[in-house]
């Protein structure tokens, strides 16, 4: 009889830049477990195919990036309600009775990070300030609602996809102006910059930082650098700071555990093995 090796891979176009590898990686290789987890280049007009493809050559799910977050929903048998609320998702399971089940574990991701990250951190405190409506942001204010969060208060360069936002979220999300940032952030409780600005390759955040103080929560969704111009200047401040990097490891946790049966730990071992 032969041994079924679990395969997982992530889906992306372009796709050679993820992290995702080292990260399923190093754990199968921690847990001893005879599976592999491989990059894949799909450009969308094959995503369909790819993914009807896959599951009958052993794969049991896989991870999904841009730009195919969205259409998978479409290909899925069954979506999870956190999914259908972002209207994205970022992992798939191939279930043995041939349903695809799609989920969307950003959000979670965001809240384990900050929860491992600032134990002591009260999402129902006092209000959080959202930087950023593009693809990640809409996770990242499902899960601060899901928490809790009083208020949301949100500011997007370009207001009107803040304001779609407000239309889905609901009345605790709150849209002001860009320029308005500065004037927020001493009511802020948790801090957030959803958007790219402060990554490598992409502008500075340039907002007026001197309302930072200590009792806040001050997260970055980029990791590349680890430690943004946002996080420097809260940590100086006396904020409380959680860099992106963990949101990226706990995400994935779930999936791992759906596809190869184990749990897997978030750890410092972890994070230098996705750095190196
Ligand atoms: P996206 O859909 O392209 O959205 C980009 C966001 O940045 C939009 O809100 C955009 O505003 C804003 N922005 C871009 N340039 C700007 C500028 N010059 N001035 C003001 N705002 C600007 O990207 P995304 O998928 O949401 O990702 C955003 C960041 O999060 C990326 O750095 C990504 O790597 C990171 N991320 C990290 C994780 C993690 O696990 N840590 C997960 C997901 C994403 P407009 O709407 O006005 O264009």
């Amino acid at each position: 009889m032969s041994t079924i090796i679990p395969l997982a891979a992530v889906l992306g176009h372009p796709i050679a830049h993820s992290r995702s590898p080292q990260l399923h990686g190093h754990w199968l290789a921690r847990y001893g477990i005879a599976g592999h987890y491989v990059p894949i280049d799909v450009s969308p007009g094959n995503l369909d195919d790819v993914i009807r493809t896959l599951p009958k050559l052993g794969f049991v799910g896989v991870n999904v990036t841009i730009p195919h977050k969205e259409a998978v929903l479409g290909l899925a048998d069954l979506v999870t309600d956190r999914a259908t609320l972002i209207g994205a998702a970022n992992t798939l399971i191939f279930r043995k009775d041939g349903k695809i089940h799609a989920d969307n574990t950003d959000g979670y991701g965001f809240i384990q990070n900050i929860r491992q990250g600032a134990p002591d951190w009260q999402p129902k405190a006092g209000p959080a300030l959202v930087l950023g409506a593009g693809g990640a942001a809409r996770a990242i204010i499902a899960s601060l609602l899901d928490v809790g969060v009083p208020k949301l208060v949100l500011a997007n360069r370009t207001r009107i996809k803040a304001e779609k936002l407000q239309a889905d979220f609901g009345k605790r999300v709150e849209v002001i102006d860009w320029i308005q940032v500065g004037n927020q952030i001493e009511d802020a409780h948790t801090i957030v910059n959803t958007t790219s600005l402060g990554m490598v390759g992409h502008p500075e955040l340039r907002v007026p930082l001197d309302g930072l103080r200590p009792g806040q929560l001050v997260t970055d969704l980029v990791y590349a650098p680890l430690h943004t111009r946002l996080l420097v200047e809260a940590a100086a401040a006396g904020c409380t700071t959680v860099d992106g990097l963990g949101m990226l490891l706990h995400q994935a946790v779930p999936a791992f555990e759906r596809w190869f049966g184990q749990r897997p730990e978030v750890d410092d071992q972890l994070r230098a093995a996705v750095l190196k």
